[in-house]
Formats: structure tokens, C-alpha cells, sequence
């Protein structure tokens, strides 16, 4: 990005990642980021740590800032030498005022880049199982403002002409005008049983879409009290819906489901379950923090040829675990007379990252499992296990017990992360939550606490619990928790499984 430029930016239709390659590119390095409601604020976790975010609202019923003062902030920020990004909802230059700002730069000597986006007007309907055209269906198409005031007397919009030329239509900011435009519509000759669809935050998991008539549309939306932001589409292309559905029809969708894992760590489970269409709700109770004091791992390390067996437990050991090796100015290579164990398959692919095929992942994920696969006889073997400060202590005493020496050194310290409990708690109080996922007893533990001294009953009466495998199920049962799903395969792809399987939308 060039300094003292704006850059017009189109974020897309809702999904965030429905942004394009060089939009993205622009969100990683700008100075300045102007953005509005309608952008994800996952978009602008992409944005350096050193952003300065300018929120200017929009919401149509209480600006928070108004065009003229918004061009004035991009002129003002470019004019310090800064690259400024000005992100949009969808295309900036399909009712989004873009050219405008763009005709501001111009006038004040500013360089600007316009960066197209995928406007709604497409994606949504796309996302609805709608093309907007299609062969011997539909060939030609507009984009339509709804937002035109029906009392003026002069209107700009032709409808003479608009309600017949092109085969499909699609009204953007029109929902409050919906009576107004069907009527002109059929008006003007379009025939009042011609397919219509709204299209309720298209693109993303909240996604409605109501299908109806020009005739019939309008009464379906007051009965459903079917609200903005919506697009309007109207043409025989609606009917394709029936087959081309893809998005709203996943095994997941709508459901929305919480996820209790530390930030850090969500993401896979959130992006598997959203592949099956659900509304992750992410409420994390722990966070993973480095120990103060990393002496023993340190030591560990310095002797690390020393050990005939080393065993990740987590993900989490083996990333802190390598910190400390890196740092110690060492690699894999020092591992190579120890065998690896790693419990859990996620576990054994951080290894592999790291070039480490493990030695032994045992077919049971748990401790439990795994010792089996030492033998009984572990005379004086010496094995390292680099794991979280406090974990459960099964392995390390039963290793012992048959004759090993063993070396459990922390790599890393869980703590509860409460920063979400009121929005948590708000969340199963209004009944948004439709289940829970647990993804180790910390996540059950710190979940309680967090919730500690509320009605437990209350909240989780109609929510559905789902535990990552056995252990994790039992500290809940033993907590009072009614646990429904346990998943078959203890890892995120058996605990989505599972839920697919006992809330899904297709059985
Ligand atoms: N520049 C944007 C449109 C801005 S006007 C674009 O190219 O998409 C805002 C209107 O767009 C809303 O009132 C609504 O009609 C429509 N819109 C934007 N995003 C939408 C979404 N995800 N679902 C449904 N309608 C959407």
C-alpha cells in the first residue's frame, strides 16, 4: 500500500472470508483502518497490531458519522502520509457510497485505489440457491435502491420500464419499501405470481430466506416479522432454490453452538463446524500462558539425549516445548535417540511440523492408552514428558511404577480466561445457545466457575452438552451436567461428527 493514498475497500456480501486477495493484502498492511457495522470484525483481526480502527457506524437509525465527516477523516488521515483503508460491506461503488469518497480524494489532491468487492447482490442470492441468471431461464439481471422514498413525486426509478426490462431484479435496502415495490411491479406488468425471496444477513450462518409471490411476499414478511438488512430478489430464477439450495440446507446450520477452547486453540473446531453450516459462538474459558520460570524445561533440554522416551500430551506441549528448544539454538536433530509418543492425533501432526514421525500414538487418546504401549518392564528408562503445569497425574505414576524414571517438566500454564462470562451467561440466558462443546475438564471446570452461583438448571435447560471423549464427559456428569453427545473418536473431527449426528438437520 502506497502512503498517503485511500484505498476503497469492498470487505463482501457477510461471510468474511468472501473478501478478495488484495482486499486482504490492503486490510494487513494499512496505516488506518475506516470501517462500519456491516465489516467482520475477523477482517480486522488481519490488521497490524499497530492499526489505528476508526468505527463510523451506520446504522440507519443512529449515525455515528456522517459522509461528509467521514470523507473528511480519510482526506485528513491520507493527508499525514498515511495508507488509509476505507472498508465497505459488499462493492463500494453498489450503493455504497464509494465514488463519492472517491470524488473527495480527487478534490482534495488525495491518490485513491478503488478495490472491488463481491457485492450482496450477487453472493446473496447465490448463497439462497438463486443464480441470478440462467439459461433459458433469465438473462439479464438489475440491482435495484428500494430505499427510494415512496412519497416523492419525482421518482428516478422507471418503473415503466424496470418492471419488465431485465428477467430478475434484486432490491437492495428495501425492505421497509417492500409493499411499495411489489405494487409498482405489478403495476407496471410484472405478473403478480412471479417468484419473489428475501434474503435475511445472506452469506453468513444467521441466513433466513423467506420465498413467495409478488402477490404473496409482502404478508409472508409481517407474519414472520422478517426484519433488515435484506435483499429482494424477484424472477423465475427463485424457483431454482428448490434445487440449487447448498448453504442454509448443511447439517449444522442455524445451530449455534459454544465453544469453550482457549482462543488460541478454537479456530479448527470452529471452522469444522462452521463446513457443516453451524453458528459458533465463541466463548473461551482458558487461556494458555508461558511459565515464569522455564528452568526445568531449560535443563531438560540441555540433557535431552539423555532420554529413551519422550511424550507430548498436547499441542500445546509441543509448541512450547520447541519454543524453548529454538531458543536453546537447537532442532529436531537433538531428538533423534529418543523415541516420541504423542497422545492424541493432533498432537502426533504438530510433530510431524516439527519433521517428528511419532514412535507410538496409541489407539486410545488417553493416558490410559498409551501406557500400554511402554510394556510392563521399564527399568531405569528415563522419559521425558513436557506438558501443562497442572495435568492429571495417571501417566507419570504409573510410567514410575514400573520402573521408569520420569521427568514431567511444565511447558505451559493453563488459566481460566472469564473476559466472557457476562456475554456467556447473557447468551444461555436469552436462549441463543443451542449446545455446548467441552473440549477437556478445564473447559468444564472453568465453564462452571465462570457461571458460579447462577442457576445452572435455568440456563442450560434447553441446551445440549457435548464432550470431546469419556474423561471430559465424566467431570461434567460429576459436576451435575447432563452430558448428551460423547464423541466416538476423542478428537474435534469425532466431537463434530458426533454432533452432526444427534442435532443435525438431516438426521
Ligand atoms: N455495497 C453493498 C451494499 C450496501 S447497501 C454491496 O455491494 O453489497 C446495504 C444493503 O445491502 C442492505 O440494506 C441490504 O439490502 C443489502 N445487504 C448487504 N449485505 C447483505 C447481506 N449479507 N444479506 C442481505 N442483504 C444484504
Amino acid at each position: 500500500m502506497k502512503k498517503g493514498t485511500v484505498y476503497l475497500v469492498g470487505a463482501g456480501p457477510g461471510d468474511y472470508r468472501l473478501i478478495t486477495l488484495k482486499g486482504l493484502q490492503c486490510i494487513q498492511d494499512a496505516d488506518v483502518i475506516v470501517h462500519d457495522r456491516l465489516a467482520d470484525p475477523r477482517l480486522l483481526s488481519y490488521a497490524r497490531a499497530d492499526v489505528e480502527l476508526i468505527y463510523v457506524g451506520k446504522e440507519s437509525n443512529r449515525h455515528t458519522m456522517r459522509q461528509e465527516e467521514i470523507n473528511q477523516v480519510l482526506v485528513d488521515k491520507a493527508k499525514k502520509g498515511k495508507s488509509v483503508l476505507r472498508l465497505k460491506g459488499g462493492d463500494p461503488y453498489v450503493f455504497g457510497r464509494g465514488g463519492e469518497e472517491a470524488l473527495f480524494c480527487l478534490e482534495n489532491d488525495i491518490l485513491f485505489e478503488e478495490v472491488p468487492g463481491i457485492t450482496s447482490a450477487i453472493a446473496v442470492p447465490a448463497y439462497a440457491g438463486i443464480p441470478v441468471t440462467h439459461r433459458g431461464i433469465a438473462s439479464s439481471f438489475s440491482v435495484i435502491t428500494g430505499h427510494e422514498d415512496p412519497a416523492k413525486t419525482e421518482t428516478s426509478i422507471r418503473w415503466e420500464s424496470l418492471a419488465t426490462a431485465t428477467d430478475t431484479l434484486m432490491f437492495l435496502m428495501g425492505m421497509e419499501n417492500l409493499p411499495y415495490i411489489t405494487k409498482k411491479l405489478m403495476q407496471n406488468g410484472r405478473k403478480a405470481d412471479t417468484p419473489v425471496a428475501v434474503v435475511r444477513w445472506g452469506t453468513k450462518p444467521e441466513q433466513e430466506v423467506l420465498v413467495g409471490t409478488l402477490e404473496t411476499i409482502e404478508q409472508l414478511v409481517r407474519e414472520q416479522n422478517f426484519q433488515p438488512p435484506a435483499i429482494i430478489i424477484v424472477g423465475e430464477v427463485v424457483s431454482l432454490r428448490e434445487q440449487l439450495r447448498w448453504f442454509d440446507n448443511r447439517p449444522l446450520f442455524g445451530k449455534r453452538i459454544v465453544v469453550t477452547r482457549a482462543r488460541a486453540q478454537a479456530s479448527n473446531l470452529i471452522e469444522l463446524l462452521e463446513e457443516y453450516g453451524a453458528d459458533c459462538m465463541q466463548y473461551p474459558t482458558i487461556a494458555i500462558e508461558e511459565m515464569d520460570d522455564y528452568g526445568k524445561l531449560d535443563q531438560a533440554i540441555v540433557e535431552i539425549e539423555t532420554y529413551q522416551w519422550i511424550v507430548f500430551t498436547s499441542v500445546n506441549g509441543v509448541e512450547h516445548f520447541y519454543k524453548r528448544l529454538y531458543d536453546a539454538g537447537k532442532d529436531s536433530r537433538v531428538l533423534n535417540r529418543a523415541k516420541i509418543a504423542a497422545i492424541g492425533s493432533q498432537t502426533a501432526a504438530a510433530l510431524t511440523e516439527k519433521g517428528i514421525q511419532a514412535d507410538f500414538v496409541p489407539q486410545e487418546f488417553r493416558a490410559e492408552g498409551l501406557l500400554a504401549g511402554f510394556g510392563k518392564q521399564l527399568n531405569g528408562v528415563r522419559i521425558l514428558i513436557p506438558r501443562a503445569d497442572e495435568a492429571r497425574e495417571i501417566l507419570p505414576e504409573e510410567l514410575a511404577k514400573r520402573g521408569a524414571y520420569v521427568n514431567v517438566v511444565p511447558a505451559y500454564r493453563t488459566v481460566i480466561d472469564a473476559s466472557e462470562a457476562k456475554a456467556l451467561e447473557e447468551a444461555l440466558r436469552t436462549g441463543r445457545v443451542d449446545a455446548i462443546t467441552f473440549t477437556s475438564s478445564s473447559t468444564v471446570k472453568n465453564f462452571l466457575s465462570m457461571l458460579a452461583g447462577k442457576n445452572m438448571e435455568q440456563l442450560l435447560k434447553s441446551v445440549v452438552i457435548a464432550a470431546i471423549g469419556p474423561i471430559t464427559a465424566d467431570t461434567a456428569r460429576d459436576a451435575g451436567l447432563n452430558v448428551q453427545i460423547i464423541a466416538q473418536e476423542y478428537t474435534i473431527k469425532g466431537l463434530t461428527e458426533a454432533l452432526v449426528k444427534a442435532i443435525g438437520n438431516r438426521g
